[in-house]
């Protein structure tokens, strides 16, 4: 599907993932009329021009700015202040200026003292993506039937905002909108502490004395597989989520950690009723997953059955 250019002059600041897929899909639905990349090293802007990622390559991201009326911020959340600031004079007067990253309450704190008069900021989040990293990883149909979350404030542009939104529908998402803080909350127990989960059963299953490293490895099929690829997820993104959504995170983990200790008395004093009607719940969470078309019900989570869009670590 090709449409009419949303935009004239696209920036990308950070080309990984995310940023190489967005390049991708604007490129291959005709969203925007040029492409300006920036990131931090030049060895990754090198391979982003290899790939051809854009029009133009700048290790300044205050040059690949210039003159865009789309900015995207495509960095782990940990970066946006400095590259607000670097970028905030270069800025054009009407420019939508937007994010990827996935925690929204740290990243308003960060960028929009930076924003300059006329500039309208928009934080969003596409709630799609896999455990690679890179420009590499990247492919256009990433956001395909995802939710983009975006979290305007109550004097947000409505124009901007449909422009926006526009945007994010043309490369295949569902948008949603809604308050930073609360986004921060719904991701922390969607995405946040299964990810944390998922570090944590890993680093366990590699520190345990008593089963070899082999026999985790020979035998992972058994459900540990699964977290396997989520613990293999980008580690300077998930330091910066954990970071930057840092009450939300310990709020949920709290929460966890009391149900946890319910499922372990349950176990203990054998309340077999408990732990079948825990389980029989959690099973209908799975079956209205699959009946939203959020994930398939094919054997193996549909991960072996489907191209890489198939994957959604978040
Ligand atoms: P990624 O593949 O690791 O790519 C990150 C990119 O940002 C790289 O090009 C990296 O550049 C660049 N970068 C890092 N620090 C920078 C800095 N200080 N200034 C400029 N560029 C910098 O990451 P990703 O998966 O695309 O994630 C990008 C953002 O999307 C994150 O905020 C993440 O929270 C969010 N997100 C990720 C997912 C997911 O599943 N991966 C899903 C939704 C949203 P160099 O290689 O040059 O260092």
């Amino acid at each position: 599907m090709t449409v009419a250019p949303i935009f004239e002059r696209m920036a990308l600041i950070g080309i990984g993932l995310i940023g190489s897929s967005l390049a991708q899909v604007a490129r291959e639905r005709g969203l925007v009329k040029e492409i300006a990349i920036s990131t931090r090293s030049a060895d990754t802007l090198q391979r982003a021009e290899e790939l051809g990622l854009g029009d133009s390559y700048a290790l300044d991201a205050a040059v690949a700015v210039e003159g865009a009326d789309l900015v995207i911020l495509c960095a782990p959340v940990g970066a946006n202040e400095a590259i607000a600031k670097w970028i905030a004079p270069a800025l054009k007067k009407g420019a939508i200026l937007t994010d990827v990253g996935s925690t929204k309450g740290s990243v308003v704190d960060q960028v929009s003292p930076h924003v300059p008069e006329g500039v309208h900021f928009i934080p969003g989040h596409p709630i799609a993506g896999t455990e690679q990293s890179g420009p590499d990883a990247g492919f256009p149909t990433l956001f395909d039937q995802r939710w983009c979350i975006l979290t305007p404030a109550e004097d947000t542009d409505p124009e901007a905002l449909e422009k926006l939104s526009t945007f994010w529908r043309a490369c295949g998402s569902d948008v949603d909108t809604m308050d930073a803080r609360h986004h921060d909350l719904v991701l922390a127990i969607v995405s946040h502490l299964p990810h944390l989960i998922a570090y944590n059963i890993v680093g366990t299953a590699d520190d345990l004395e008593t089963v070899t490293k082999s026999e985790v490895i020979k035998y992972s099929a058994s459900g540990f597989r699964d977290f396997t690829r989520l613990a293999a997820s980008d580690p300077t993104m998930w330091r910066d989520v954990c970071l930057h959504n840092k009450d939300a995170i310990l709020e949920m983990l709290a929460r966890f950690s009391e149900d946890l200790s319910a499922l372990q008395r349950a176990i203990r004093w054998g309340d077999g009723q408990m732990l079948f009607d825990l389980f029989t719940r959690t099973r209908g969470i799975r079956r209205s997953i699959i009946e939203a078309g959020q994930e398939t019900d094919a054997p193996d989570f549909g991960r072996h059955a489907k191209d890489k869009a198939g994957t959604p670590a978040e």
